[in-house]
């Protein structure tokens, strides 16, 4: 999502007139993106500001603006303000399509430029983004977060959920399709509940059928889903669309029952289980990824054990593994009991190992068979081209011509974690 949004910030420094991608020691602006979903990557972020003290010293016109999520932060404006004074512009989450103005504001006074807006409606349809990530094009679906997980800050910092319209969604689709995008990835930090401000005008399910429905070769992702509104109909979608990715993001957080009631989460191990069995009722073996944290205030040994036991029953195809960072202001950060830092890199170890096993189980499942990839890019330090497969496994490979942007088949020969290794076949020998 914050990739997608710096393209969107790029879209509007070339409409300022800037170029693009300069060694930084040329660049006439440096936009920072940040992030404050967990602490180190707010403490990333201000280790990369301070560096940039000497250059701009050493240059005078260098501009430099900070956005992203961290901004909205109560308090941390000023606090970037008062630690690096020479900051020039300041801008918030909700008012990101204004930072062509801001940048024009601060080029006619001395004084920075600080300006953040605690709630807005609109949403960001009017930035034409650079897109740096062909075959894959990002679309935003919804905007901000309605759910208060009490782990987390999103909802503070972007405020309510604003669904986009949905011929507004499609007809973007429409336009990358016939620009030869070859994936698309529809963003939401609950893509499930879109349409709940009725501003959409159908439903998710009703959404992803319509992109689905549009012709060409291309293949849809979505993310993310949230337990509690996961649905039959969804799944339903998912199976009658050959575009769709059979392959479901689907954070769990926990595997405890306690803990996901603490976390706000309002779903169960069992209720979380059985939407994967109707899932996988519906398309046999449909990998499933997730995101869990370790370390929730409270989490005892038992109840991180049955976070473990929840990554082999539900089988996940791989995982995003975080220890949990307390954010201020929201419920958590205040709860007693706040696990020592030592425990909760000993429970994250154990489950990177479990998840790693998974990972490795899915893996050798392809060896041997062919499987399709959407070549994305080269990988200069292996010689080899590389892309996805729809169930997200990174698949590596020689050729004589440049494949990026097309589909093609690979007989897989050996696996690494998520990396898959073979040869290209020919189109007869394929079979998906
Ligand atoms: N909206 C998505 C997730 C957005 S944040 C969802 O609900 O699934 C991405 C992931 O960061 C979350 O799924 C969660 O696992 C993790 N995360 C969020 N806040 C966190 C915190 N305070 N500490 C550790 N991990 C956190
Ligand atoms: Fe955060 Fe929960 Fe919203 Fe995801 S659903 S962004 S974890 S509050």
């Amino acid at each position: 999502m914050n990739v997608h949004e710096s393209e969107k910030i790029a879209g509007i420094l070339r409409g300022e007139g800037y170029g693009e991608e300069s060694p930084l020691e040329e660049a006439d602006i440096i936009v920072f993106n940040t992030c404050c979903i967990r602490e180190n990557a707010e403490n990333h972020a201000f280790g990369n500001i301070g560096a940039l003290k000497k250059l701009k010293r050493e240059k005078k016109g260098l501009l430099i603006a900070v956005g992203g999520c961290m901004t909205q932060e109560a308090g941390k404006a000023e606090l970037l303000r008062k630690k690096f004074p020479f900051v020039d512009i300041v801008f918030g989450t909700h008012n990101l399509s204004e930072l062509g103005r801001l940048i024009e504001k601060k080029r006619a006074q001395r004084k920075a430029v600080v300006s953040l807006l605690n709630e807005r409606q609109e949403t960001e349809d009017g930035i034409e983004p650079v897109r740096t990530s062909y075959p894959n094009a990002w679309v935003n679906i919804t905007y901000g977060c309605n759910n208060f997980c009490s782990y987390c800050i999103v909802p503070y910092v972007r405020g309510r959920e604003r669904s986009r319209r949905a011929e507004d969604v499609l007809s973007e689709v429409r336009s990358l399709i016939e620009d030869g995008y070859k994936e698309i990835t529809l963003l939401g930090q609950n893509v499930n509940s879109y349409n709940s401000d009725g501003r959409g005008g159908m439903s998710f399910p009703e959404l992803l059928d319509a992109v689905a429905s549009i012709e060409g070769k291309f293949r849809v992702r979505f993310m993310t889903s949230h337990p509690k509104d996961f649905s039959e109909e969804l799944a339903r979608v998912i199976k009658k669309h050959d575009k769709i990715c059979n392959l479901l993001h689907l954070p769990a957080q926990s595997g405890s029952n306690r803990i996901l009631q603490l976390m706000n989460r309002r779903y169960t191990r069992e209720k979380y289980l059985s939407e994967i069995g109707m899932l996988r009722a519906l398309i046999p073996d449909c990998p499933v990824t997730t995101d869990l944290i370790v370390g929730f205030p409270t989490e005892t040994e038992e109840e991180f054990e049955e976070t473990l036991s929840l990554v082999r029953e539900a089988n996940f195809a791989s995982a995003f593994t975080f220890v949990y960072s307390p954010r201020t202001g929201t419920r958590a950060a205040e709860m007693e009991g706040q696990i020592p830092e030592e425990v909760s890199k000993e429970r994250i170890m154990r489950l990177v190992e479990q998840v790693n096993e998974n990972t490795r189980a899915l893996s050798a499942t392809f060896v041997g068979k062919t499987t399709e990839i959407l070549c994305e890019d080269y990988d200069d330090k292996k010689g080899l081209y590389l892309g996805r497969n729809e169930a997200g496994r990174m698949g590596y490979f020689k050729c004589d011509e440049n494949p990026i942007g097309e589909f093609v088949t690979l007989k897989v020969e050996r696996a690494n974690g998520v990396s898959l290794f073979g040869e290209l076949c020919r189109g007869d020998e394929s079979e998906r």
